[in-house]
């Protein structure tokens, strides 16, 4: 740290992202991206042209690729925000939205709270239930900004639009976000609310379901107003925060629909047989609506597997936290990826024995 930077920063905990080796040695399962390339179309969008076209800035209305968007999910363009990741909406919304005060799960996305840090907002953290569940009645009538992954990560597990209702009408005062990074792979969409409520706030990612983590490509859908209130915030940091190629991508992405919902489909039947594989040798598997798995075994700490894994070429994702230590969140890859993946799990089982 330099004596530079302002005294709110000094002691702000900086988000720690998944490793991301540079060698392709590892059979990556850590950071729950899409095991699958773009569609090819998408890739064919590419264009000698469209990177000619660079010299010019891209569009900060975003239009072409929110009409689609609007279409896609049957709402007006008006209610579209689109963004660098989904993690600059959630930025754009602790940032707006936060006030003083902010709730969530003390198990969950890890950067809602650096957000909260970054802000100076005096955040409470809920625990999930001891089977690692949101309880909705937690987040009711708390008049504060409520922010939710459903499905949850790491936990995979969501909970059912009508309880999101109770909480989105329970804190008329406060906007909702509901974090739906995950929601293709089999969550419920609180989409619909944005109709009924005028503080719902629902985020969403090109990163997993479609495949385009490394074009940083979020969006999000609320009542034209909450969209408005976010415009103003990108207005006044970086009109142009999604770069041209990602923005001509992102149309082609959502062209080529069909391709990404057979993809979900490929990767939740993986994801089942992962699962039972799991339970079979006698794994804890959380019951998952999403593209991994969060397991661990009474046999094994849970960081003891992630590092033997890792010395056979796997990589998992450990967190620190004390609550979920005997646990992994594993990422679906393919077929044949998780396959190798349940080998080397008995492999290293059976050499502990
Ligand atoms: C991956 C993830 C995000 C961020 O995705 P971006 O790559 O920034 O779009 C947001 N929320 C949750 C819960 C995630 O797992």
């Amino acid at each position: 740290m330099s004596r530079f930077l302002n005294q709110c920063y000094q002691s702000l905990e900086a988000y720690t992202p998944g490793e991301q080796p540079r060698d392709m040695r590892y059979i990556k399962l850590n950071t729950n991206e899409s095991p699958y390339p773009p569609a090819p179309s998408v890739v064919e969008a590419m264009t000698r042209e469209q990177v000619e076209l660079l010299r010019l800035y891209s569009d900060p209305t975003a239009r072409t690729l929110k009409e689609k968007l609007a279409k896609l999910y049957d709402v007006e363009p008006e209610n579209v925000f689109l963004s660098n990741g989904s993690d600059e909406v959630l930025n754009f919304a602790f940032m707006a939205f936060g006030g003083k005060e902010a709730v969530f799960p003390d198990i969950s996305y890890g950067f809602y709270e650096v957000y909260g840090g970054l802000y100076g907002i005096d955040y409470e953290k809920i625990p999930l239930k001891a089977d690692f569940s949101v309880d909705y009645r937690d987040y009711c009538g708390k008049g504060k900004l409520v922010v939710i992954a459903n499905p949850n990560a790491p936990t995979g597990m969501s909970i059912p639009v009508w309880q999101i209702e109770q909480i989105v009408k329970s804190n008329p005062e406060s906007v909702v976000l509901i974090d739906e990074a995950y929601v293709d792979f089999g969550g419920q969409t609180a989409l619909p609310l944005i109709q009924k409520y005028d503080n719902l706030l629902v985020t969403r990612t090109f990163s997993k379901s479609r495949c385009l983590a490394g074009g940083r490509l979020g969006y999000a859908f609320a009542d034209s107003r909450l969209i408005a209130d976010l415009e103003k915030i990108k207005f006044s940091t970086n009109p142009y925060n999604i770069n041209r190629l990602t923005l001509r991508l992102g149309e082609a992405t959502v062209d080529a629909e069909d391709y990404y919902r057979e993809k979900c489909r490929e990767i939740i039947r993986t994801r089942n047989w992962t699962a039972e594989k799991l339970q079979e040798l006698g794994f804890q598997v959380l019951p998952s609506q999403t593209n991994f798995l969060f397991a661990g075994t009474p046999k094994m700490d849970g960081m003891a597997l992630y590092l033997e894994l890792k010395n056979r070429g796997i990589l998992v994702r450990h967190f620190g936290n004390p609550r979920i230590d005997r646990f992994n969140r594993i990422t679906i890859g393919t077929p044949e990826q998780m396959a190798a993946f349940i080998d080397t799990v008995k492999e290293v089982l059976y050499e502990k024995l």
